[in-house]
């Protein structure tokens, strides 16, 4: 009789948990063990974040059942939100740490700014779409994410708030804009998918030393939505 009421209780929490969780935590935290951890993003900090940044709130309503499957996905305006991978890749390279001063060029969704911003670093992020940069806004305003945006062309960068620890760009360039690299700390780093704006780009890394010389490291083969605006000139 014992035996039985402990199958029964177990059958039920079996039911019952599944229900009672978020479903999207759940799903978030799937994607994280799965597709981040289960490939090469050791850093726990960047994982931490992933596990509670909520991705779903960050694409349209119709597509938040896949908001957690990695691939990227469209947000309108012919622009795609990264694959989670990618944005954590990206943000693990950048070795973020609290208090840092972070640019970032191609707002989109604001998913990957919010990333970085729920790492504790000070975030400004540049959109040049009209219409996504006053969405994006809206959306930061309504759900408290302290990222500052700009509707602007992300080429000439943010001069009232350089110089910049970190800068990362989320569109695909042919070349590294001048004013971006101006504009970042020495001892910085800034983070581009650098090759063919049609095509494919090699996602590369910049080091800036403390006397301004740069070097770069090559991180892999990623597809990036175009960088327009003066980059295409
Ligand atoms: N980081 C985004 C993904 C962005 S997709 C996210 O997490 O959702 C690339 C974005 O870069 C698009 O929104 C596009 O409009 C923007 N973009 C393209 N060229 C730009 C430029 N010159 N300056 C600023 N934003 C640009």
């Amino acid at each position: 009789m014992k035996l039985h009421w402990v199958v029964l209780s177990l059958l039920i929490s079996c039911w019952i948990t599944p229900i009672l969780a978020d479903d999207w935590e759940s799903k978030r935290m799937e994607m994280v063990r799965q597709d981040l951890a289960g490939r090469d993003i050791r850093d726990f900090e960047v994982l931490r974040v992933m596990g509670t940044v909520p991705r779903h709130l960050f694409v349209p309503k119709d597509l938040q059942s896949i908001a957690y499957a990695d691939r990227p996905l469209p947000i309108g305006e012919g622009q795609t939100i990264s694959q989670p991978y990618i944005v954590a890749l990206m943000t693990q390279l950048l070795k973020i740490k609290p208090g840092m001063k972070v640019l970032e060029i191609g707002t989109g969704s604001g998913y990957q700014a919010a990333v970085l911003a729920a790492l504790d670093a000070t975030v400004y992020s540049i959109e040049i779409r009209e219409k996504l940069a006053s969405r994006v806004k809206r959306f930061f305003q309504k759900n408290n994410i302290a990222v500052m945006v700009k509707n602007a062309d992300g080429y000439h960068g943010w001069k009232e708030h350089a110089p910049f620890d970190r800068i990362i760009i989320t569109a695909a360039a042919n070349h590294i804009p001048r004013p971006l690299l101006n504009q970042l700390k020495p001892g910085g780093k800034l983070i581009v998918p650098l090759g063919s704006t049609r095509f494919y780009q090699t996602l590369t890394l910049v080091h800036m030393d403390a006397q301004r010389k740069a070097s770069v490291e090559y991180h892999g083969s990623v597809r990036f939505v175009p960088m327009v605006g003066k980059a295409q000139n």
